[in-house]
This record gives C-alpha cells, sequence and structure tokens, in this order.
C-alpha cells in the first residue's frame, strides 16, 4: 500500500484528535528519518523530545530486545531487576530519593499532585488545599494534569476541573506571592515552558520560589518531563538553577522510545505522602521499562550526551540568534540546551509544511512559535543542514 492510502485509513480508524502532518515514518537511523516513499528527513523532533539518543541506537536496541526474550512484565507485587537499577541510577543523576514508575508524563504528574495533597493533608488533616501552576503552562491530558494546565482552551469543555487550583504568570513573583494562601499545599511548574512557547523560568523567580515554598512547607514540584533529561545541558534542567524541588516528574527522554514516566521525591516528601494502598499502576516499573531507563542511563554516560549538549547548543543558540537578528517578521529566539523556539509575528504552520517538504522535521510550540528539539546526540553540521533548509523556507 502507497503512503496515501495508509493515512485515508488512518483517517477513517483512528479517533480525530491530531491534525496530522501527511506523512508516514517507518524508520529511523541517527538523526534521521524515513518515510514509506524511502524520503530521507532530517529530526529536529525527536517524537517531541523522546528519541534523546536517536534512532536505532544499537545498544539501546539491544538491551531492550534481550529483556523481551527474558520477561517483560510481573506486576508491582513482584521486585524485578531492571527496575530495582533504573530506580538506583535514576537517584543517582537526580539526586532526588524515591522513585515511582509510570507510563506516561500525564500519569506522572498525577501521582505528584496526589503526593502533594497527602503530604498536606497528614500535616492538617483538611482537605481543601490548593496547588498553585502557572499560565501557559502544560503538564498533560488526564484530569489532573489538565487541571494544571495553564491553557483555558485545553480545559473548557471538560470541566469542572479537580479544583483548588490557582494559576500565577512565570517569571512573576508577585503573581504567585497573590495567590499563596494557608492553603496552598503545592506550586507546580515546568522549568522551561514546552508546549506554551519555550520559556525558560528566570533563576531569580525559582529561587524566590524555593525560598517561599521553604517558608511555607509548600512542596515545589518541577515538571521535567520535556526540559529534562539532559536536553538542557544538565541531566535535569532545575539542576542549573541552585534549586532542588520536593517533587519531580520526569518521561520522554526518560525511555528513549519504551512509554515510560516517573515522579521521584526527597525523602522527607516520600516519609510523609503516599503509602501502601494509596497509589498503584499495573505497567509502571516493568522489566521492559527498567530495561529501557538503565541502558538509557548508560548510554547518556558512555556516549558523554551532556557533553554533547553542551557544545552543540551554543552553536545552534548562535546560529538562531544570527537569523532572529536578520529578519523582521521574527520576535525573538529563546531556550535553554537543545530546547529552543523562534517566535514568529505571524502563524508558522506554512514554514513548517515547507521545511517537511524539504526534509527537515520541525514543530511548533504555540502557534507563532517553531520549536527546536533534536536528538540529543546531533552534531554541529546537522545544525548547518537545518539551518540551511530553515533560510531557503523562510
Ligand atoms: C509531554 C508533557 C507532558 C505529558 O506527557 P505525556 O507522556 O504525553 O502524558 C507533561 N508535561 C510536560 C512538560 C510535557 O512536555
Amino acid at each position: 500500500m502507497n503512503m496515501n492510502t495508509y493515512i485515508e485509513e488512518a483517517e477513517g480508524a483512528l479517533l480525530h484528535t491530531y491534525n496530522r502532518f501527511p506523512i508516514v515514518f517507518e524508520s529511523g537511523d541517527g538523526v534521521y528519518l524515513k518515510d514509506l516513499n524511502g524520503k530521507r528527513y532530517l529530526d529536529f523532533v525527536s517524537g517531541i523530545g523522546v528519541f534523546a539518543l536517536g534512532y536505532n541506537n544499537k545498544a539501546y536496541n539491544d538491551a531492550v530486545k534481550s529483556q523481551v526474550d527474558k520477561i517483560m512484565h510481573t506486576s508491582n507485587y513482584y521486585y524485578n531487576v531492571p527496575a530495582i537499577e533504573a530506580a538506583k541510577k535514576l537517584k543517582a543523576v537526580s539526586g532526588m530519593d524515591r522513585v515511582f514508575f509510570t507510563n506516561s508524563g500525564a500519569e506522572a504528574v498525577e501521582g505528584a499532585i496526589k503526593t502533594a495533597r497527602k503530604y498536606a493533608y497528614l500535616k492538617d488533616g483538611k482537605t481543601d488545599h490548593e496547588i498553585i501552576a502557572m499560565e501557559h503552562s502544560f503538564h498533560g491530558r488526564t484530569m489532573g494534569a489538565l487541571s494544571v494546565t495553564g491553557t483555558p482552551k485545553y480545559r473548557e469543555a471538560f470541566q469542572p476541573m479537580i479544583g483548588n487550583i490557582r494559576f500565577a504568570r512565570l517569571n512573576d513573583i508577585e503573581s504567585v506571592k497573590q495567590q499563596i494562601t494557608d492553603k496552598t499545599c503545592a506550586i507546580i511548574m515546568e522549568t522551561v515552558q514546552g508546549e506554551g512557547g519555550i520559556y525558560p523560568a528566570e533563576k531569580a523567580f525559582l529561587q524566590e520560589i524555593r525560598q517561599i515554598c521553604d517558608e511555607k512547607d509548600i512542596l515545589l514540584i518541577l515538571d521535567e518531563i520535556q526540559c529534562g533529561m539532559g536536553r538542557c545541558g544538565e541531566m535535569f534542567a532545575w539542576q542549573d538553577y541552585g534549586v532542588k524541588p520536593d517533587v519531580m516528574t520526569c518521561a520522554k527522554a526518560l525511555g528513549c522510545g519504551v512509554p515510560v514516566g516517573a515522579f521521584l521525591m526527597t525523602e522527607k516528601v516520600g516519609q510523609n505522602s503516599l503509602v501502601a494502598g494509596d497509589h498503584g499502576t499495573t505497567y509502571g516499573g516493568n522489566p521492559l521499562g527498567g530495561a529501557a531507563i538503565s541502558k538509557v542511563m548508560d548510554l547518556f554516560e558512555e556516549e558523554k550526551v551532556l557533553e554533547n549538549v553542551r557544545e552543540v547548543s551554543a552553536y545552534l543558540a548562535e546560529k538562531l540568534d544570527e537569523i532572529a537578528a536578520l529578519r523582521d517578521d521574527i520576535i525573538m529566539h529563546r531556550g535553554k540546551g537543545l530546547m529552543r523556539g523562534l517566535e514568529f509575528k505571524n502563524p508558522v504552520g506554512d514554514i513548517i509544511n515547507r521545511a517537511l517538504d524539504k526534509g527537515l522535521v520541525l514543530i511548533n510550540a504555540g502557534t507563532n512559535v517553531i520549536r527546536f528539539l533534536p536528538p540529543l546526540i546531533i552534531r554541529k553540521e546537522h545544525v548547518d543542514e537545518m539551518i540551511a533548509i530553515l533560510k531557503e523556507c523562510l
């Protein structure tokens, strides 16, 4: 069957929750993807920040395959070695103390919200605690995660939300202070906002939030699902801010293709929140996911992924700055590490379509921002290749 026939079948069978680009990808290698017609694409999206190690990494593929041959699932009523290894490695790179594995980002956010509510409940026995989230944030599509997502149009048709959520503005500390009451149990935010348009938190802002949380025993939940796992030059973006969260969420690149997530917390929160019977998952922490995470952690070290991100991201930033300075239709370039955005005065859909025609995969973040989320193993020559195509498309 040819590509168009597949696309027609998809439109006849799948629920129409996405306006997809008319491409069927079949395989990938390194930082390149191939569609069913054999056309090759340079990938600057990596499946929305998932394929950090690039496609078809042999060591990763072998680790996943060999786990498939051993055992893929046991249930959380028993221990399994890959999950134990994965938890140990995740603790080591994050400095957090307790890990709960999930199947997705949204599920990790749900767990983080439950942790915060339980922590506050154990302190005062009340059930009316509030959470502060940020405008333009994105935390996922399940009801709890959606409730703290700061884009009203995503929430509207699905009201009522979980309740007692207040919104403040990123990098506006006064707006946060205004929302704090004696019921506030948590502040949740992305260290670098992704879907909302690539907005990094400012250092002073995050440090002040940390201070407020310490003074009032409010939990700071940092959502590192998109900006974490090396994307911003540290294993987790907050490690560059001189702060540490009480609870952290992680997913996307955590499994580099195997669907996994996690929420992590400090020992203090772990000892004073969720206990047996409070929370669970059938698939979370299964041996297959554990093997993937564990191998990803090893490969980040072996392949010196963080060093590469730091080196190549500086080069990418320079090139995007140049383009932004040259063009009147670009408002600004911003971002951190290999998570970058170019904000235009007008919608960027046409530019992205032209790029796809020319074999470059890009994605937007909001209507006017082109988002750059390449695999973390890209080299400078891939940046040059991308910039050359992008220039042709503008
Ligand atoms: C993608 C994303 C989520 C949701 O993750 P899913 O795996 O799609 O549920 C949550 N938070 C952030 C910051 C994300 O980028």
